[in-house]
């Protein structure tokens, strides 16, 4: 016995010294999500009977600890039953309901020069949810930048301006400029969440100029390229933009097809993963605290 006590004492050395990283490696953010960028689409429940419908979207977020959503959708019939229902009151689900600029696939490449999209704009807003008033527009794309000057987008822009709604924009970062140069204060004052940061992957300079020069400007970070490295830990330089601009980020599922919403366990765990990389007051407010704010919610 006591010639392998020296083994056991080395094996017990070796266990240990392979056991000290996984005793310091990151724990995954555990607090509260803002789903700032959630899409209830026709497909997802059509009307009820879709393979999500109310009780089961609401089941993703409630069992993700997922509070609040930006909710949108085409058509705007999804936002009205989400912000109506029952399950989501039941789920403790506070919702942030945005116009949508789209009643159909068609106007996703014609919103920004068709005058029937801003009656229709103005009719929702007039309209408002059983969540309370709309409290901004889009999410929208613009596939080439200069339809940014579309007279549609121009107005849709001043109108959010004028009436301090939020705007969601999946955009290039030419079209941020463009955007930003038609809100009457030059882009002083209109808050506008960027869509994925630049889902084409802007280089992190020209996303830094441009939080710069906006002050209201928020990235929204999915599908973000370049965000993450391995293991799905924050990627350096990214790590130091959110450490630099710590009330400028926010995370969103972007349930932009149902493959989204059957993902979202999967989506929530991936950005809990990573906010753990950060000190715990940075992963607290863009996970929850900087959109929260945006809306003043508690
Ligand atoms: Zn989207």
């Amino acid at each position: 016995m006591r010639a392998i006590a020296p083994i056991a004492a080395l094996l017990l050395a070796a266990c240990s010294a392979v056991a000290v990283p996984s005793a310091f490696a990151q724990t995954p953010y555990a607090g509260p999500l803002f789903d700032t960028h959630l899409h209830y689409n026709q497909e997802a429940w059509d009307g009820n009977t879709g393979p999500y419908p109310p009780a089961e979207a609401l089941a993703r977020m409630q069992r993700n600890n997922v509070k609040a959503i930006i909710a949108n959708s085409r058509p705007n019939a999804g936002t009205q039953t989400l912000a109506a229902a029952r399950e989501t009151r039941e789920a403790g689900v506070t919702v942030v309901p945005f116009v949508r600029l789209y009643r159909n696939r068609d106007d996703y490449s014609n919103w920004f020069r068709d005058e029937t999209i801003h009656e229709m704009v103005q009719t929702e807003l007039a309209r408002g949810t059983a969540s309370g008033p709309y409290r901004g527009i889009g999410e929208f794309h613009l596939y080439e930048s200069a339809n940014a000057n579309g007279p549609v987008a121009r107005k849709l822009i001043a109108l959010a301006e004028r009436q301090k709604l939020a705007v969601l924009a999946h955009v290039d970062d030419v079209a941020i400029d463009l955007l930003m140069a038609n809100a009457p204060s030059k882009g002083q004052s209109l808050r506008l969440i960027w869509a994925h940061t630049g889902i084409g992957g802007a280089p992190i300079e020209r996303v830094q100029a441009l939080l710069e020069r906006y002050p209201l400007l928020m990235g929204e970070l999915s599908y973000r390229p370049g965000l993450t490295c391995e293991g799905g830990k924050l990627c350096p330089e990214w790590r130091a933009l959110l450490l630099k601009y710590p009330d400028r980020f926010v995370v969103g599922s972007d349930t932009w097809v149902n493959q989204r919403w059957s993902a979202y366990d999967e989506i929530m765990r991936g950005y809990r993963t990573w906010l753990g990389d950060l000190p715990p007051d940075v992963a607290q407010r863009i996970a929850w605290g900087n959109a929260a704010a945006l809306f003043n919610l508690r």
